[in-house]
């Protein structure tokens, strides 16, 4: 796809701008999302409004990243601070949206790959926010990811999606995941792994395919395994860890009976297979070759 612009380097300029503008109005949308999804209220109606006064926004100040600078991270009527989180998550998918553009072949594998990093980024943050993987967006994106593949979409590693592919990657990440929580849970006689996580991987299998099952089950073991440590380094300096979901601002409106209470030393693991799906895509096998000096198909 990139030939006929990547050749004319002014334009080729000017193309990369709108799409990394394009993501940080994807990440704008994701924000509602990570806000709302949980309480099971519309994305899409009403629009964006102050969480404090509830005034609505004005669009000049709902621009992603540009807002939240004109605002100075404040409400313009109530004075009540935003966290900079809305303003991170728009240049997190800004950035990602630049580098799955240029790394891919097709626009087709563009569009697929953007709808499967935004559902991660949101499934990511509501997991730490919230301890929680909602179905609806793990399972129809599973759906999404099976009828995607018909049409067959590469990833930038070069390997090509396919629906024998995709439907490989669902079975495994879910039937392997399924399998080793049931007998963890048997041995320490307590939930191991959430019944989210194993719908998480069953979507990443159904967008990446079954060869990415172990690659991102090890990167993502590995990089939690890391910030474990270096989280109970932290909490020993910190008695009381203050999180988002005890600060005030969601518990207003919470329903915390299904909730699940981590205890001090728990961390989200959703958030570590999404960085690892990600990794995957840009970088392939050649990131857990490197790491691991394990060679995968
Ligand atoms: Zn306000």
């Amino acid at each position: 796809m990139h030939d006929a612009i990547s050749s004319n380097p002014t334009l080729f300029f000017i193309v990369k701008v709108f799409v990394f503008i394009f993501g940080t109005f994807i990440g704008s949308f994701l924000n509602v999302c990570i806000f709302r999804i949980p309480y099971r209220k519309s994305v899409l109606y009403p629009g964006s409004r102050c969480f404090l006064c509830l005034s609505p926004i004005k669009w000049y100040h709902n621009l992603p990243v540009l807002g939240y600078l004109i605002l100075g991270g404040k409400c313009h009527y109530c004075n009540q601070s935003f966290s900079a989180r809305y303003a991170v998550i728009e240049l997190i998918m800004g950035l990602i949206s630049l580098s799955l553009f240029v790394r891919t072949p097709d626009f087709y594998s563009y569009l697929v790959l953007m709808y499967f990093m935004g559902a991660v980024v949101v499934l990511s943050f509501i997991d730490i926010d919230h301890w929680l993987l909602p179905d609806r967006i793990t399972l129809p994106s599973v759906l999404l990811g099976v009828i995607f593949s018909v049409f067959v979409f590469v990833l930038p590693s070069g390997n090509y999606i396919d629906i024998k592919s995709s439907l490989a990657g669902a079975f495994i990440g879910f039937s392997v995941l399924f399998s080793l929580g049931f007998i963890a849970t048997k041995i320490i006689g307590k939930e191991a792994l959430g019944g989210g996580d194993i719908k998480f991987m069953a979507m990443i299998g159904a967008f990446l395919g079954w060869k990415a099952f172990i690659p991102v089950l090890l990167m993502a073991a590995l990089q939690g395994a890391i910030f474990g440590i270096f989280q109970i380094i932290y909490s020993k300096f910190r008695k009381k860890r203050l999180t988002l979901n005890n600060n005030g601002i969601y518990s207003v409106f919470k329903d915390k009976s299904d909730m699940f209470t981590p205890t001090s030393h728990h961390i989200p693991f959703g958030p570590f297979l999404g960085l690892a799906a990600y990794q995957y895509i840009i970088w392939g096998n050649s990131l857990i070759h490197t790491i691991f000096g394990l060679h995968f198909l």
